[in-house]
């Protein structure tokens, strides 16, 4: 069991910006993150193991594609999204993950690309946890320029046939679908999404050992060798890289607000410790001008980031957020997430390297924050690219 119960960070009345629904989602969350997250998740990042046990809890209580409407979706706004998302990262990174990648990844495809019959076919087994999918757009040599991806797909007699590998993708090896991001030979090399059942002849997962993050998470490398899948698991709204990027946006949507949960779960813990810590003279390490100057830091620019995460929320509900408002969001968020969190690792000193305390795991995990979803340093370039009209990539 953790060492401290999370009291909430809240410094200017940001609960009075929002409504009572939005309240409710948090407040639900938070609880099942207390009740089932909390006091397993050390060690299950101790092991390296996803708690695939709260698959189909998570599904009942409607954590996948949350925002989207219909097909058994729970039809949540965007900011009761990321208020949902928030929770799920002071739990653990690895886990919201795993709701990023079935949400916005997986179900979203399907949901603004698929077909009618597919969303039918799809969606509501995806909503319920019944069905897991992965997102397939990485490749080894392939990162922040997917437009350079060699996998490709054939148009064969009654269907295509699909070649290439991915790398780096959640959930690969527990899939029972993956999207694969494939150019199409017969289309001038058009990117296009299909939805490949994993049990495919030729599909192969294998998970990527010796990660030092997002232990919690499944990540794997996929193999597709001459894959046949029919026609109709192509996603015929799909074209262009446009496609996965629209997709990227609602996950770094999620992340943004994710990022706060994991801040939150490193300040109040490290604000909880250094009042009971004590160092010279009797006193609690608290009392020190350099340990508030930390906390102090840390509590403001959660403030900041919530509000942003807030209005760019506010502004996707009502159709009006651009890419570049959500780049904003996720850059700024991980990072000051990242930098609270070797904040706190030094509050805690040497508890702070323990898994006794959250502390670390967080920091480990939002390196791969940091990286995936477009880099930090990708991110910048965007908004630079939106500010002055010219492309530095
Ligand atoms: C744990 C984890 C889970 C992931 N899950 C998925 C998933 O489910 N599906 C999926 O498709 N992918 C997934 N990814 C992959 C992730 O999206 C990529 O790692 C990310 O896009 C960066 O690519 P890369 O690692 O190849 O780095 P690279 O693209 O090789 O970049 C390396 C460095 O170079 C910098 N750089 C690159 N280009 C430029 C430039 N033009 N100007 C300045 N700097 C530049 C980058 O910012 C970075 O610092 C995951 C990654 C991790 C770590």
């Amino acid at each position: 069991m953790p060492a401290f119960k999370f009291k909430g960070v809240d410094f200017i009345e940001f609960d009075s910006l929002l409504s009572q629904d939005e309240l409710l989602v948090r407040d639900t969350t938070r609880k099942f993150i207390e009740e089932n997250v909390i006091p397993i998740i050390e060690l299950c990042n101790r092991e390296g193991r996803f708690p695939r046990e709260l698959v189909k809890p998570m599904g009942e209580l409607g954590y996948f594609g949350a925002n989207l409407k219909g097909y058994g979706c729970a039809g949540m706004s965007n900011v009761e999204y990321g208020l949902l998302t928030q929770e799920l990262e002071r739990g653990d990174s690895g886990l919201r993950s795993f709701v990023s990648v079935q949400s916005a990844l997986v179900m979203y495809p399907i949901y603004a690309f698929g077909s009618e019959e597919q969303k039918k076919k799809w969606l509501p087994a995806l909503a319920k946890g019944e069905k897991i999918g992965c997102f397939g757009l990485t490749e080894p040599d392939f990162g922040s320029n997917p437009s350079g991806m060699r996998t490709r797909a054939k148009k064969a007699a009654d269907g295509y046939i699909l070649n290439g590998e991915k790398m780096w993708i959640t959930s690969g090896s527990i899939a029972n679908i993956a999207i694969v991001w494939a150019k199409v030979e017969d289309e001038n090399n058009k990117v296009r999404g299909f939805i490949v059942e994993t049990d495919r002849p030729g599909f192969k997962a294998d998970d990527v050992h010796g990660k030092w993050s997002l232990r919690a998470s499944v990540t794997s490398g996929l193999s597709l060798q001459d894959v046949t899948v029919p026609a109709s698991s192509l996603l015929p709204e799909s074209g262009g890289l446009k496609s996965p990027l629209m997709c990227l946006n609602q996950a770094r949507y999620g992340i943004g607000w994710g990022a706060i949960g994991a801040a939150m779960s490193c300040y109040d813990t490290a604000l909880q410790y250094a009042g009971f810590r004590k160092q010279f003279r009797d006193q609690p390490i608290a009392s020190h001008q350099l340990i508030q100057e930390k906390l102090v830091w840390m509590v403001t620019e959660i403030t900041k980031a919530q509000l942003l995460a807030l209005q760019v929320g506010r502004l996707k509900d009502t159709g009006k957020v651009q890419h570049q408002h959500i780049s904003m969001l996720k850059k700024n968020n991980v990072w000051m997430a990242l930098e609270c969190a070797r904040l706190a690792r030094d509050i805690l000193g040497a508890n702070g390297i323990a898994d006794d305390y959250p502390i670390m795991r967080h920091l480990m995990n939002l390196e791969s924050v940091k990286t995936y979803e477009g880099t930090h340093d990708i991110h910048t370039l965007i908004i630079g690219s939106n500010i002055t009209g010219i492309d530095a990539f």
